[in-house]
């Protein structure tokens, strides 16, 4: 997958950029977790220990020497033992995050790994997950006891009663697998809250990965005026923001916008989403696409509800951690039990798992005004509407109220309105 192109940045520069994401995130507390880096020359870089993960500069990054001085301000992590076995047994990895992200370290605690199969891209994201037993943080002996997990060939390890620890053939690389799997993580769980989650068989996971994007032939010329760039620039500024407000991962989601008629432009296929720029948004044109750029797998399925639905200008595809445990568990999202919700969304149905392949009609046949919106088994959320932020406000709406009817589900039973409630809401704000 591409990303963002680190290659030319300094170590200390990934790791603050990377930290700051996992802060912000909500994946590690301002004193937890943290991140390596090893250099060609053998120095490992990494963050300080028991300095403010919030705020960290680059200036507090430390540097281990090959040799095994220490450079810079602060002493160094005290997981830098294991930080430094895992680059011992496998000298493919050349970067480490280590955190206590909430889910993986329910999973920790219940001595369980999280099932990757209960989303399309993780198992090949993350690959198989490997379980270190419990030792003494910062010890010589953690470091062996993951080591050895990592000499297994895992790039992804559930610490006992502590986190997880992921390497990556870069920082990007370890990054996305370590968001991906708390994302696995959070769904099975959420999943687990309201009903039983399903898992993809591998089978089903191998026709995700081969899906043949009809990949639509390329135009000769492209031009770029400026709604076609306007449009770039939303693109990329909602995927951004999804992607900060918890609405989207690296790994999985497409954003597209009607341009002129039925042309219009969608995010590519193969770039983590947190990297995606306006050069990388691939622009369709007349059944065709811009030269050089593969477009979403989805882009069929787009191409069709531009055509369908004239009153379609935006759709977002994507995972959201709430939404998601209705995917899984196939239970129905009552969005009649909040009026708002309902106003905005009516009634979200589930589709099966493939819905949204290019050929498949189910999706098509049951989007309309009426139905802006729909729960792709194992898969995402599909939402479509006019003005692109609205589409978002919609998306945003339908993850706030899985969130409340998820955690309402504890609670007792979800009352909702009554139909003749349901009537009034439609002749005041839908008619
Ligand atoms: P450091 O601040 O020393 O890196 O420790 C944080 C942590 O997660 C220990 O396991
Ligand atoms: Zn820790």
């Amino acid at each position: 997958m591409k990303k963002l192109d680190t290659r030319l940045m300094h170590p200390r520069d990934q790791i603050t950029m990377i930290i700051d994401k996992v802060y912000r995130s909500g994946l590690t507390t301002t004193s937890g977790g943290n991140i390596s880096i090893i250099d060609e020359n053998g120095d490992i870089w990494v963050t300080p220990s028991a300095i403010d993960k919030g705020s960290l500069r680059a200036s507090d990054i430390v540097c281990v020497r090959k040799d095994g001085t220490i450079e810079g301000r602060h002493k160094p992590s005290s997981e830098y033992p294991f930080h430094k076995a895992i680059y011992e047994a496998r000298p493919d990895i050349k970067a480490v995050v280590h955190a206590h992200p909430p889910a993986l370290v329910s999973f920790s605690i219940v001595r369980q790994i999280p099932d990757t199969n209960i989303i399309p891209q993780a198992k090949n994201i993350c690959g198989p997950i490997g379980y270190a037993t419990y030792e003494l943080p910062g010890s010589e002996i953690l470091g062996d006891v993951i080591a050895k997990e990592f000499e297994k060939g895992f790039n992804a390890v559930i610490m006992e009663n502590h986190g997880t620890v992921v390497g990556g053939s870069d920082l990007g690389d370890a990054f996305q697998r370590f968001e991906t799997l708390e994302f696995c993580g959070r769904t099975i769980i959420y999943g687990s809250t309201i009903g039983s989650p399903k898992y993809l068989s591998d089978d089903q996971i191998a026709e995700f990965e081969e899906q043949i994007p009809r990949v639509l032939p390329e135009m000769e010329e492209v031009e770029h005026p400026s709604d076609e760039r306007a449009i770039r620039e939303e693109i990329k500024k909602i995927v951004h923001r999804a992607c900060e407000q918890g609405l989207m991962i690296s790994s999985y989601g497409t954003v597209s916008v009607r341009w002129r008629d039925n042309d219009f432009l969608i995010t590519p296929t193969n770039v983590a989403r947190w990297d995606i720029q306006n050069e990388d948004i691939v622009q369709i044109k007349d059944g065709k696409r811009e030269p050089g750029k593969i477009p979403s797998r989805s882009t069929w399925l787009h191409q069709e509800i531009y055509k369908r639905n004239p009153h379609v200008n935006s759709v977002i595809l994507t995972q959201t951690p709430y939404l998601m445990a209705y995917s899984v568990s196939a239970e129905k999202l009552d969005v009649r039990t909040i009026p708002e919700s309902w106003i905005f969304l009516q009634d979200v149905p589930n589709v099966p798992f493939g819905s949204h392949f290019a050929g498949e009609e189910t999706i098509l046949n049951l989007l309309s005004e009426n139905t802006p919106a729909v729960i792709i088994e194992n898969d995402s959320v599909l939402v479509t509407g006019d003005k692109l932020l609205g589409t978002f406000d919609r998306l945003e709406v339908a993850e706030f109220s899985a969130k409340s009817l998820t955690m309402g589900a504890s609670l007792g039973k979800l009352v909702p309105i009554n139909p003749d409630q349901v009537e009034e809401l439609r002749k005041k704000f839908l008619s």
